[in-house]
């Protein structure tokens, strides 16, 4: 009888333990699946801003902001979101906004988040770029055979000025920095500049080592972002919030500082690995979907090859 009743009871726990530990199973395991399928699925709704005259930031969807600019008669995109539904949902937001049609695409620079949702372009439109970026488009063609058809169409090297039915954008490169074909847009009657992925605040920027991104060219062209005349007051990027002069001086303020001690550090005769272990963990820069050093070690090897 005790036996019988330690049995039921032992065969009672067992079944409960073997439910419990089922049901937490299938939960862990499915975890990753919604959490993915949520990602993968139902990126934050397209959404457009007026920011200044005829200047418009486009933020959600897949990918960074992009930013359109309204013409007489013709709308000019720079950049492309990610996929090419995020792409045609911009479309047909922006037709919302200034019912026109697209003239002409402006790439910033060759990351995948700027330029993959060309794949959904389904009209012949001129897409403009510097050359490196065409040219550091070229591998992902090998493994994205449909970005194919909507290469640049049409580079340019150092500037270009651009006269869009009565706004006069004026395209820079200053080198390389964040990639090695990184295009700054100034609209100068706007006051205006938009510049790719050349302006985060609050994390470390991401340079693009294998695109020949350099730290020294990315302070360069901060500094010739604050310095271009007429003298720019709003700055758009694809990561962040519209920045003021104030932000890009703390950029440069930031990165100088972090040079300096980087500097001061390597002439004690620190090693990289001391050196990072002073910064502290260092989370991953912004916008990054791969692995990269973080950028005290960029910093460190860029000083070590000027020797
Ligand atoms: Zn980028």
């Amino acid at each position: 009888m005790v036996i019988s009743i330690l049995n039921s009871s032992t065969f009672r726990f067992m079944a409960r333990l073997v439910m419990v530990s089922t049901v937490l199973i299938i939960c862990l395991a499915m975890m990753p699946i919604i959490n993915f399928s949520q990602q993968a699925s139902s990126p934050p709704p397209i959404s457009i801003e007026k920011v200044k005259d005829n200047i418009y930031i486009i933020k959600g969807g897949s990918g960074a902001n992009c930013f359109f600019i309204a013409g007489r008669k013709h709308n000019l995109l720079v950049d492309a979101k990610m996929t090419a539904d995020s792409f045609r949902e911009m479309l047909a937001e922006i037709q919302k906004t200034s019912p026109l049609p697209l003239r002409l695409i402006i790439l910033t620079h060759s990351d995948g988040d700027h330029v993959n949702g060309l794949r959904g372009l389904q009209e012949k439109v001129k897409i403009l770029s510097h050359l490196k970026t065409y040219q550091e488009m070229l591998p992902a063609v090998e493994q994205m055979p449909e970005l194919k058809d909507i290469l640049p169409t049409e580079t340019y090297e150092e500037s270009k000025i651009i006269d869009f039915e009565g706004t006069r954008l004026e395209l820079k490169n200053f080198g390389p920095a964040h990639t090695s074909g990184d295009t700054i847009i100034f609209i100068p009657q706007s006051r205006t500049a938009i510049v790719g992925d050349l302006m985060f605040y609050g994390r470390d920027p991401l340079i693009h080592k294998h695109k020949n991104g350099t730290f020294f060219g990315y302070l360069k062209t901060l500094q010739m972002m604050l310095d271009y005349r007429p003298e720019i007051e709003v700055f758009l990027s694809g990561h962040a919030e519209a920045a003021g002069r104030k932000e890009v001086a703390e950029l440069i303020a930031g990165l100088k500082d972090k040079e300096n001690k980087v500097r001061e550090m390597m002439a004690q005769g620190k090693t990289l690995e001391d050196i990072k272990a002073a910064f502290g963990p260092q989370p991953p820069p912004a916008g990054s979907q791969v692995r990269r050093p973080p950028l005290v070690e960029i910093i460190y090897q860029e000083l070590k090859d000027r020797k």
